[in-house]
């Protein structure tokens, strides 16, 4: 019988999702498979979350809970031992919150092995270029590159993360991540951060360190801030006993019933909410139409809040900024906001307030997460897709379609055979995919999908 050639599956974006991908391929099909990893900055494995050189920017989640694989649950706690990492001065362990800069050393460990194989048969090439568009050929899927190469594979798998926006309009309006976030600025003028979550949060200690002493206004329409993770005991939530397909406030009941008997019995609502996670997408794909947009417009602020929690050390020092007054929490809407000579003038109006005040910042930073529409995408392969009508928004307009396989949606409503997608790009398909616990989960469903899809197996029976 014919020998079968080597599929090519090309990933989009070296983040955490794209690196977790492809270790999870390269793991079990490697030998009939190379993957190209095509990422735009000079590492892979970091994204946005794992580039910060700051010590005191650490993982939400602590470190038993964040190895690269499910079925090596200590895979990162040994790779901590393994290297001799150190954290606050002490072998960090199971329950340590990690920096993240540490993590992304680790998922670009991860990766090493298969770039540098002693068989000189590398299955893995990186390619450090920006994606501009991905089409559908007949022989497969062309991803162009800024660098002018066309690369044909068998499948491409768009994990392209968080959305960075449009550049604003104002000088003074930058991101979180820029360079120059907390430099040029007068230590003693105020800032305003937009968005009171775990990127205000980093920001903000950011600014600090870097000797800010004027006043950090953080606004959002609730003023709500990331709750702290306590130690919890374990809880789990039986499938049966979830109310799939209901609506958010029936959903909203019986959640709230299982945080009360928790509270009742000695426990916290912690638990209860870390118990619900391994069910929050099949909530979500099950919810009604209705539901989702009311969830979106009511629920998910309480939900964020309490879902993405901040580490204790990082929780004193926001206290303490708070303490100070130097950090002020608006539960506000910006109303308007004019450039000034020296920044920007902010008008704004508190929640159930009718009154509009006014601030005068140096800086405005943008920390409201990921962007939500993705018509408004900085990200080329995401015009590219939509323009091309290869994708659409989804209807809730919280990102592009995908179906439950990771599968685009096209303009016409076909889910498309090479073109997928992964991570927090797919948002709007599984809502709770912002995390690694979750995300590794999804790498080892979307592996397994493209396994069946390309045959795979049935190349790895013809090669024994
Ligand atoms: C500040 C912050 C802290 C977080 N902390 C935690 C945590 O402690 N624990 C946890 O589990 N999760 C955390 N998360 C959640 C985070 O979403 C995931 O852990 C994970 O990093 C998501 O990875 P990603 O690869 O999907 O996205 P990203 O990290 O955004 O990476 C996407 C990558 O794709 C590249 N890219 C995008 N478009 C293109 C293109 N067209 N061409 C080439 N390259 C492209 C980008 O350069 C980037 O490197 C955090 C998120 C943030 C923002």
């Amino acid at each position: 019988m014919a020998a079968q050639s080597r599929k090519h599956i090309v990933i989009i974006g070296g983040g955490a999702s794209g690196v977790l991908l492809a270790c999870e391929l390269l793991r079990h099909r490697g030998r009939w498979l190379t993957v190209t990893l095509i990422e735009k900055r000079q590492s892979v494995g970091r994204g946005t979350a794992y580039s910060t050189d700051n010590p005191d920017h650490l993982l939400n989640v602590r470190a038993f809970n964040m190895s690269a694989f499910a079925h090596d649950p200590k895979n990162f706690t040994r790779w901590l031992a393994d290297n001799n990492e150190i954290v606050g001065g002490r072998e960090p362990g199971p329950l340590t919150f990690v920096p993240r800069k540490i993590y992304g050393r680790y998922l670009e460990s991860l990766i090493a092995p298969y770039v540098s194989e002693a068989s000189g048969a590398a299955r893995l090439s990186i390619v450090h270029a920006e994606a501009r568009r991905a089409h559908e050929s007949a022989d497969g899927v062309v991803v162009e590159t800024s660098d002018g190469r066309q690369i044909l594979a068998d499948v491409a798998v768009f994990a392209g993360g968080h959305d960075e926006a449009q550049p604003a309009e104002l000088a003074c309006v930058t991101g979180p991540w820029e360079p120059n976030a907390t430099k040029g600025i007068n230590p003693n003028s105020s800032v305003l951060v937009l968005g009171t979550g775990l990127t205000m949060v980093d920001y903000v200690i950011a600014l600090r360190e870097a000797g800010h002493a004027g006043p950090i206004y953080a606004l959002s329409r609730r003023g709500q801030l990331p709750q702290v993770h306590r130690p919890t005991m374990p809880l789990a939530i039986n499938r049966a006993s979830v109310p799939m397909g209901q609506s958010t406030l029936a959903i909203w009941n019986w959640f709230r019933a299982i945080a009360r008997s928790q509270r009742s019995s000695g426990g916290d609502w912690r638990s209860a909410v870390d118990a619900l996670r391994p069910h929050v997408s099949d909530i979500w794909r099950r919810m009604p139409f209705e539901s989702k947009q009311r969830f979106l417009r009511h629920a998910r602020p309480w939900w964020d809040s309490h879902r993405h929690r901040m580490a204790p050390r990082v929780a004193d020092e926001i206290a303490q900024a708070r303490t100070s007054g130097q950090l002020r929490v608006l539960a506000a809407k910006a109303h308007r906001i004019d450039g000034t000579d020296h920044g920007a003038r902010v008008l704004f109006r508190r929640r159930g307030h009718h009154e509009i005040e006014t601030i005068e910042v140096e800086r405005i930073v943008l920390c409201t997460g990921v962007v939500s529409d993705p018509r408004t995408s900085a990200n080329p392969t995401v015009a590219a897709l939509l323009a091309d009508r290869l994708a659409r928004p989804d209807p809730l307009g919280i990102g592009l379609q995908f179906d439950g396989n990771c599968a685009l949606v096209s303009a016409d409503g076909r889910a498309s055979t090479r073109i997928f997608g992964l991570g927090p790009v797919t948002r709007a398909a599984f809502w709770e995919i912002i995390a690694v616990p979750d995300i590794r989960d999804q790498c080892v469903r979307l592996s397994q999908h493209l396994t069946d899809l390309l045959k795979l197996d049935d190349d790895l029976s013809l090669a024994s």
